[in-house]
C-alpha cells in the first residue's frame, strides 16, 4: 500500500485525490490518508503530490504510518490533537 506522511499537514493540493482510480483517500482536519486495505498499489497518485507526502509502505519505519493511515480513513471528521499525536510528533 502507499501511506500519507505529514509532509501533507496544511496542504491544500488535492492531485492526489483526483488520480486515485479506486478513490481510497479521506481527508482529516489538517492532512490527507489512504486507507492501506483500499489501496491497489498503483502508485499514480506519489508523483502527483508536491509535497512528497506519499510513500511506499515498503520504505523504512513505515508501519506506524500504516496504521495511522487505516485509523484516520476510517473516522469522519478526524481531529489530531497533541493527545493523539502524528507518529513523530509525540
Ligand atoms: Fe490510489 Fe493508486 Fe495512490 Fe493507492 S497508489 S492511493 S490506489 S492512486
Amino acid at each position: 500500500t502507499y501511506v500519507v506522511i505529514d509532509n501533507c499537514i496544511a496542504c491544500k493540493y488535492t492531485d492526489c485525490v483526483e488520480v486515485c482510480p479506486v478513490d481510497c483517500f479521506y481527508e482529516g482536519e489538517n492532512m490527507l490518508v489512504i486507507h492501506p486495505d483500499e489501496c491497489i498499489d498503483c502508485g499514480v497518485c506519489e508523483p502527483e503530490c508536491p509535497a512528497d507526502a506519499i510513500r511506499p509502505d515498503t520504505e523504512p519505519d513505515m508501519d506506524a504510518w500504516v496504521t495511522f493511515n487505516r485509523k484516520y480513513s476510517e473516522m469522519w471528521p478526524v481531529i489530531v490533537t497533541k493527545k493523539d499525536p502524528l507518529p513523530g510528533y509525540e
